[in-house]
């Protein structure tokens, strides 16, 4: 298969390896930013072949974990609502907020509905006229021209019926938060692969030309994450600091420009507030101008609470990269997949989901 097995080929990951191995020099400390990443070195197991001294930590790239609790109480709210259907996609029905989670809200009677793009909830929308439809708008900058594109056609069709919650995040103002926070001690980071073909990697620059920080963009297949690896090694022996793209096959330096367009169409940039990151500057995305009232927050005046994080559960130091799962006293024991207390328990790409499906003894 042409783009996938070129780049699973193990002579390939084995020199790959090799090379990472010849380059280390000292311990290294690299942040993957997206929990696809985080999956795929698990998946692949390549913490095995890369040598001890380099240490990756997982960061806050993952959409659920990183929608805070307040957020999630105002979504089992709006979705207890007997004129409303909820849509959402399936990662979020179970991550617990401070008094159940949408699955609890859904064994109550709530009209909760899992789909796999905004445009089914358009579809709900039209098959329900007499509800509001409200779409659970999570995700990064992967997912947010999906749901402008899905309001600019409800927007056409004069589709009254339909709204978002707006949770949609943005990452460059996240890693700038996270770079000012010194303690982190990263030399390197593998930039979001998915984020990016959307982006563009002009828009990491900052990391490089603001912070000092090394950065590759990396695809998804074992050597697309070696390939990065190794560049930010070239990197970090040079003391050079720059964003090298190791994922040409996907993305550019400007990224799509037509789904930026349609970004820019819909939304407007607003604080909002990050689980484990707290409130961050002009990361959220709201519907402006005419399309204001697909804000189902706007519509029915919804307040969102800031609530604590469960009791003893680490992910919000577990998304900033300072903690690893195995840290946590609850992990495997009061916390698992089908117990979980914590959102990165929950998700496919969450960090404590990654360490207990694949063990830590894979570390
Ligand atoms: S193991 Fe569970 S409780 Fe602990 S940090 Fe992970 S999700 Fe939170």
């Amino acid at each position: 298969m042409k783009y996938i097995d070129e780049y699973r080929n193990p002579d390939l990951v084995r020199s790959l390896s090799a090379e990472i191995q010849r380059k280390i020099t000292r311990p290294v400390r690299i942040m993957e930013v997206c929990g696809t990443h985080t999956m795929a070195i698990f998946r692949h197991g390549l913490r095995r072949i890369l040598p001890e001294k380099l240490y990756l930590v997982s960061g806050p790239g993952c959409p659920v974990c990183v929608t805070p609790p307040g957020l999630i109480d105002a979504f089992c709210k709006v979705a207890g609502r007997r004129d409303v259907i909820t849509a959402t996609f399936g990662d979020m029905i179970r991550v617990p907020g401070s008094s159940g989670s949408l699955a609890d809200a859904r064994a109550k009677g709530a009209d909760i509905r899992i789909v796999y793009s905004p445009a089914d909830a358009i579809q709900i929308a039209r098959d329900n006229p007499e509800k509001l439809v409200v779409f659970i708008a999570i995700g990064f900058e992967t997912t947010i021209p999906l749901i402008a594109a899905s309001i600019l056609q409800a927007y056409r069709e004069d589709i009254n019926n339909f709204c978002i919650f707006p949770a949609n995040k943005v990452m460059p103002p996240a890693l700038e938060t996270l770079m000012k926070d010194t303690s982190l001690n990263l030399d390197g980071l593998l930039c979001p692969g998915h984020v990016s073909i959307i982006t563009g990697s002009e828009a990491f620059s900052f990391l490089a030309e603001d912070y000092g920080l090394s950065c590759a963009i990396a695809g998804f297949e074992p050597a697309d994450i070696l390939l990065a690896i190794l560049a930010l090694m070239e990197q970090i022996n040079e003391g050079s600091y720059r964003v090298d793209n190791c994922y040409t096959r996907a993305v550019t330096a400007a990224g799509n420009l037509k789904a930026r367009e349609l970004v820019q169409e819909v939304f407007t940039p607003v604080d909002s507030r990050w689980r484990g990151l707290g409130t961050i500057a002009g990361s959220g995305l709201v519907p402006k101008g005419k399309y204001a009232d697909f804000d189902v927050t706007r519509r029915l005046a919804i307040q969102v609470s800031e609530i604590d994080e469960p009791p003893g559960c680490l992910c919000g130091e577990i998304l900033k990269g300072m903690k690893r799962p195995s840290e946590c006293p609850l992990f495997g024991k009061n916390c698992t997949p089908s117990a979980p207390i914590g959102p990165c328990m929950v998700s496919n790409e969450g960090t404590c989901a990654a360490w207990y499906r694949f063990g830590v003894e894979s570390i």
